[in-house]
């Protein structure tokens, strides 16, 4: 059955209340779809500060920045398997192509807001789930250095259609992640440096933050044994933090990714086999997590918080 508004997941209790208390004091601003949200003036502000002080944090890691439209290919998306695992997830762009007669049909319907997708064609692009996406098919472009390499995608808009009344729960959000290429022993030994790094950063920011083994949310029956397989192998972990949810929420995740990109794009080194891990931060539940702990009073947040931001 397709996904109707009926399903949309609602925020209640105290998730509920304080999705009501941000936007109440302006610091969401709600459209009439669940999950695509504005952000005003001060919400905007602990976002850029807070990406800042990633910049801070990655600093001598000697990643190289890299930023890529929130529009990728469609044949890229097909290659990695993405529509087989996550289907319920993608977004696709779809273009009107055709004649004026057409053109006048689908002004009519659009005009009363009547279904005008039979007049679309597929443009050949999806929009980017994950900000590292982009990267595997672009560091395939020359060879993988002997001693690895590491992308800074930067914060970039991306799209998951997982339309949810939670505030955490967005459609389209922004991901900063780093990519690491390399060989597997320094991109395993790497991924755990971070996982570490990220969690203690987290916490200097006066978050609860813990850190846990996670799984994908693969679609399907077959997509469970998939999950199983993933935490089996350990190849996700999280960096959890309550924000008013039944559950704590993922605010960094960090994937090993073994030869999986590797492979499909062809990413080659003369140190022989290559491997992919990423570490991504969902900056809006991030800043959303600072909301949560320390209130929405910004001023009245810790002294060594508001130094850590800048603030
Ligand atoms: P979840 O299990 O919560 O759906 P995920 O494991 O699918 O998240 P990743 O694919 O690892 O998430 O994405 C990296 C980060 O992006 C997550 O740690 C989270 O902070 C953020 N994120 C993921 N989905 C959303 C969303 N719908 N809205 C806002 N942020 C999100
Ligand atoms: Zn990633």
């Amino acid at each position: 059955m397709a996904a109707s508004a009926r399903d949309v997941p609602q925020a209640t209790g105290e998730q509920g209340a304080f999705r009501d208390k941000l936007v109440a004091e302006g610091l969401l601003v709600p459209s009439r779809v669940p999950g695509v949200t504005g952000q005003g003036p001060v919400f905007v502000d602990l976002r850029q500060r807070l990406d800042a002080r990633i910049s801070k944090l990655v600093a001598d890691e000697g990643a190289i920045a890299m930023e890529f439209p929130p529009v990728e290919p469609r044949h890229d998306m097909e290659s990695v398997d993405y529509l087989s695992s996550f289907p319920q997830l993608a977004g696709s762009v779809f273009a009107f192509l055709g004649d004026e007669a057409e053109a006048l049909e689908l002004g009519e319907q659009a005009h009363a807001h009547q279904d005008w997708s039979g007049h679309l064609q597929s443009a050949g692009l999806v929009m980017v789930p994950a900000a590292c996406h982009p990267v595997y098919p672009a560091l395939a472009r020359q060879p993988v250095p002997a001693d690895g390499i590491t992308i800074d995608t930067g914060a970039a808009w991306v799209f998951r259609h997982e339309p949810s009344d939670d505030p955490c729960r967005l459609v389209a959000f922004h991901m900063r992640e780093l990519v690491r290429a390399g060989s597997p022993e320094s991109v395993g030994a790497w991924r755990d440096t971070w996982r570490d790094r990220a969690l203690a950063f987290l916490q200097s920011l006066g978050l609860p933050a813990a850190f846990d083994e996670a799984n994908d949310p693969f679609f399907g029956r077959t997509g469970k044994v998939l999950a199983r397989s993933q935490r089996a192998q350990k190849l996700k972990f999280e960096v959890l933090v309550p924000v008013g949810g039944d559950n704590p929420t993922a605010v960094a995740s960090f994937n090993a990714h073994s030869d999986h990109f590797a492979s499909v794009f062809g990413l080659v080194s003369e140190a022989g086999p290559v491997h992919t891990a990423c570490l991504g931060f969902g900056i809006e539940r991030c800043v959303l997590a600072l909301l949560f702990t320390h209130g929405t009073d910004v001023g009245g947040w810790p002294s060594d918080v508001l130094a850590e931001l800048s603030l």
